[in-house]
């Protein structure tokens, strides 16, 4: 008889990697195999220390800004969170490969910016400041096109008139689903002609990892998110199963990063990961409660997945052009 504890481990599905995700690794991978190192990315190519030092070992160079690389025809990947316009026209201009591993659903949102621009139609994008989807997205059109809105009280004070026609939203693709929907309906009672998306720019990975955790989350004392603190999806993770009741939720990167006091007399634990965190780090961390816990691990599954993006044309085998 095992003189642990029992623990209950509910585990989130779907969970991790998202389409975006995988693809961004994999654009990094099949530039390496066709260029040779190094080949620069220009940030985290997703927001997680594990796969960035595990594609730093293979020879992918990370750097902030572009004139970080040398001039000539070494590659350059754009991450997954996407790049304002002014990155691959400074790219081409000093002849670097330019490769773009914006996810797909990303590259949409900007897509749609600029037909809500052409249109003549003033872009409030609701997201947060500072992140590099936002920053990518703003930098989409001229300055002064798009207007960030983070809350419900930005909505109320933004200084346009409650006539105002031309006026279209669009979102960052890893929001809270609620707080978004509360911003989105503050926007359509200030401004009841604002155009917006057919469905929402929150993407699937986000949705469905969010949902996973409100199904779980009322059923644990504790939950732990895997990701990284500047994961935007991996954050939301952690507030809904805080708003859902979790006595403790916490974001960790690593085993090492559990706090055991806050972990401490549980009877069932929610487990999740963001969608740039590796399941090689779920199992660690789940090996780390079985450490302390004689554990039961539960799956439970609130979606299927089955979303792939292709790699883009230039990395793509001649055979499957
Ligand atoms: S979280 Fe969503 S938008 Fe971001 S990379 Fe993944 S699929 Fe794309």
């Amino acid at each position: 008889m095992s003189d642990k504890p029992p623990l209950r481990i509910l585990l989130c599905a779907p969970r991790g990697f998202c389409a975006g995700v995988v693809r961004a690794i994999d654009v990094v991978e099949a530039a390496l195999v066709r260029f040779g190192p190094p080949v620069y990315v220009r940030h985290e190519i997703v927001h997680n220390r594990y796969v960035v030092d595990a594609l730093k070992r293979k020879g992918a160079v990370f750097i902030e800004e572009l004139d970080e690389a040398p001039d000539g025809d070494r590659p350059v990947v754009f991450s997954a969170h996407g790049v304002a316009k002014s990155v691959p026209a400074a790219a081409k201009a000093r002849n670097l490969i330019a490769i773009d591993a914006t996810c797909p659903l990303v590259t949409k949102v900007h897509r749609e910016a600029e037909i809500h621009h052409k249109r003549g139609r003033l872009v409030l994008l609701i997201g947060h400041a500072g992140h590099p989807e936002v920053i990518g997205t703003m930098g989409q059109l001229p300055e002064g096109a798009v207007l960030l809105v983070e809350t419900v009280a930005d909505v109320a004070a933004l200084a346009l008139p409650a006539d105002a026609a031309e006026l279209a939203y669009v979102t960052q693709t890893t929001l809270s689903i609620d707080d978004t929907a509360d911003v989105v309906a503050a926007l359509k009672a200030r401004f009841p002609l604002i155009h917006g998306p057919h469905k929402e720019d929150i993407c699937y990975a986000t949705t469905n990892r969010q949902e996973a955790v409100k199904r779980v989350a009322p059923e644990c004392d504790g939950l732990v998110v895997v990701g990284a603190p500047n994961s935007s999806n991996s954050q939301r993770l952690r507030e809904v199963a805080e708003r859902a009741g979790c006595r403790v939720a916490r974001l960790v990167q690593r085993a090492t990063d559990i706090d055991w006091d806050e972990f401490s007399g549980l009877a069932t634990l929610g487990v999740t990961a963001g969608a740039s965190a590796p399941e090689i780090l779920v199992e660690e961390i789940i090996d780390a409660f079985a450490e302390r816990y004689a554990v039961t691990v539960e799956t439970v599954s609130t979606a299927d997945e089955s979303v792939f993006f292709p790699l883009p044309r230039e990395l793509r085998a001649p055979a499957a052009e």
